[in-house]
Formats: C-alpha cells, sequence, structure tokens
C-alpha cells in the first residue's frame, strides 16, 4: 500500500523502536506512549481496519493474539496486566488507517473506556 504509514514502518523506510518482530506480525513502540508500556501491533501486509479482515488475511490477525503475551513478557507486563485497544474507523478515532492494536500497561489503567 503507498504512502501508508505503517506500511513505511514495516518496510523499514520509516524508523520504529521494534519491540517483537515475525513473519506475520511487527510490534513497535508508540512515539506517543500514554502509559509506561505503549506498544502497537500491526499485521506486516496492510489491511486497513477490523472491517477489511477476510479469510485471506485472517491469519495475519490471529497471530496478533497468539504472540500477545509473548510481547507483553518482553516489555515486562505479562503477568501484571495490560490492556488491548483496537479502534476502526471515524467514531473510534482511529488517525492510522493500517490496523493496529494498542497494548497498554506497566500502570493501574483507568477505568474501562468511554
Ligand atoms: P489510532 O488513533 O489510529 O488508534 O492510533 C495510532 C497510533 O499511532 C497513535 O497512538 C500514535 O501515537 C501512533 N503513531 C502515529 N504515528 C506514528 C509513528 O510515526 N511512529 C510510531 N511509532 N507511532 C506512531
Ligand atoms: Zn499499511
Amino acid at each position: 500500500m503507498q504512502d501508508c504509514l505503517f506500511c513505511h514502518i514495516v518496510d523499514g523506510d520509516i524508523p520504529s523502536t521494534k519491540v517483537f518482530e515475525n513473519e506475520y506480525v511487527l510490534a513497535f513502540k508508540d512515539i506517543h506512549p500514554v502509559a509506561p508500556v505503549h506498544v502497537l501491533l500491526i499485521p506486516k501486509i496492510h489491511i486497513q481496519d477490523t472491517n477489511h479482515i477476510t479469510d485471506e488475511n485472517v491469519r495475519y490477525i490471529t497471530e496478533i493474539y497468539r504472540v500477545v503475551d509473548q510481547v507483553a513478557e518482553i516489555c515486562g507486563i505479562k503477568e501484571e496486566g495490560y490492556r488491548i485497544i483496537c479502534n476502526c474507523g471515524e467514531d473510534a478515532g482511529q488517525m492510522v488507517p493500517h490496523l493496529h492494536f494498542h497494548l497498554i500497561g506497566g500502570a493501574k489503567l483507568g477505568e474501562k473506556i468511554i
């Protein structure tokens, strides 16, 4: 996908602080963290949002959930706990149109969202 910020990060054209990577998933630190640990997990192919998950690309999403505990362990928050957030579309405030999961933790988080 041309001119997609996160595709450029996957390609290495735009630098990021990588936390974890495998064939399907890249995890890197959010540039504006909202908590001591704030990592983004993204599929390494362009998927716009959760409305664009298909039979063909779903492996990239299941893989994110398969490795999230490894990423949490690397970040030192596996046992204490964490929150995963995925925004889809305008009302949710999705700013980058490449599907991503926020992994947030490292402190007592606030009450549930909204
Ligand atoms: P959204 O609001 O789309 O769910 O979240 C997008 C996230 O991407 C935000 O938390 C924002 O801080 C992060 N972000 C935006 N641009 C960059 C960037 O160039 N590098 C990194 N590492 N994170 C970014
Ligand atoms: Zn993309």
